[in-house]
């Protein structure tokens, strides 16, 4: 898991972050308030969240890495870029 996100951070390395707006708010790091970020997608069908009830969570995610400080912040709707 380590290695996936240095190998995300690691490509998108640069000025090509952007702003993010998720149910029409705009998205903000909730580590260090940045608001750039880049993107991702990781897919959480998994059996423990399965058992875990939590089925709604089969699908793909998207995640917004923040260009500041590299907190991954995690959503189930598709970010839209702003
Ligand atoms: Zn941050």
């Amino acid at each position: 898991m380590g290695g996936f996100f240095e190998e995300l951070k690691r490509g998108y390395k640069g000025d090509d972050s952007q702003h993010y707006r998720v149910a029409g708010i705009q998205v903000t790091c909730s580590h260090c308030g940045g608001q750039e970020f880049d993107t991702g997608s990781a897919l959480l069908n998994t059996t423990g969240m399965t058992l875990l009830g939590l089925d709604w969570a089969n699908r793909d995610a998207s995640l917004l890495i923040c260009a500041k400080c590299g907190h991954v912040e995690w959503f189930l709707a598709e970010p839209e870029r702003i």
